[in-house]
């Protein structure tokens, strides 16, 4: 599933080919994708001017000079193809630029979304409001406030996207093995020393993926097509039964449903 460093490297790729770009052209291929597309798409992006791209958790956002903000998800499979050589039954959403650009909106699993929402209200928007805050923005003091309290254990309350916005399974996985905290540990319990070297590896995981380009699980590839090559360097992640670099075996255990990945003789 994209994540964090995808969704960033995603937004990079999109950004060298529509910023400052008019949009000539948008086919919606299909009415919906999790939920409808926007009726007045097609209308309100086509003659419009890209303005800016960014991040927020996992939503990408292309800005146009008309007070739009186009918002995007990519769900489980989702990804932006750029000057596809031909357009298959997952391109769901065409956009064309006037300088000879296309971009194809691809998504096998239709988890992804789309939406229309005005730029000024963006922060507003239900669904970008519900978040907490960005992972390189926050701090070990403001995590340990957020958890305070919090009985649930430390995996689990890092993947809610209302304590820290944009953290996947993956990461959360490999940045507790590098602060050495037990992904059982209930989340109140975990001190503020902890939290200052959970905090960075949290930034350093996410900041050596985007790097990387993102991770290569099965179902990603970049905006041009590339594979990212983050996955190879997991310490943990799908490596149940495997040894870790302290001589440990990596254990898979399942919170909230998902797999955990850790080595309990380094993780406490
Ligand atoms: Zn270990």
């Amino acid at each position: 599933m994209p994540e964090l460093p995808e969704v960033e490297t995603t937004v990079r790729g999109l950004e060298r080919v529509l910023l400052g770009r008019r949009i000539a052209r948008v086919e919606a291929r299909r009415p919906d994708l999790r939920r409808a597309l926007p009726p007045d798409l097609g209308q309100r992006l086509t003659g419009a001017t890209v303005t800016s791209l960014s991040r927020r958790a996992k939503y990408g956002l292309i800005a146009t000079d008309r007070g739009d903000t186009l918002v995007f998800h990519l769900g489980m499979s989702g990804r932006w193809r750029i000057d596809p050589a031909e357009i298959g039954a997952h391109d769901h959403l065409l956009i064309d630029t006037a300088d000879g650009c296309r971009l194809a909106l691809n998504d096998p699993r239709r988890f992804g979304s789309l939406d229309l929402v005005a730029t000024a209200e963006i922060a507003a928007w239900p669904l970008i409001a519900a978040l907490g805050p960005e992972p390189f923005d926050l701090t070990p003091r403001d995590l340990k406030a957020r958890l305070a309290g919090r009985t649930a254990a430390i995996k689990l309350m890092l993947l809610d996207q209302g304590i820290v916005a944009g953290l996947g399974n993956i990461y959360v996985c490999e940045a507790l093995y590098r602060a050495g905290i037990n992904p059982r540990r209930a989340a109140r319990k975990v001190s503020l020393e902890r939290l200052r070297r959970l905090v960075p590896a949290i930034q350093a995981v996410l900041e050596e993926a985007i790097a990387a380009g993102g991770s290569s699980l099965r179902d990603f590839a970049g905006p041009d097509g590339e594979l990212g090559y983050f996955s190879k360097t997991f310490a943990v992640y799908g490596r149940e039964g495997e040894p870790c670099a302290c001589g440990g075996t990596v254990k898979r255990i399942v919170q909230g449903g998902r797999s955990t990945f850790y080595c309990p003789a380094c993780q406490r």
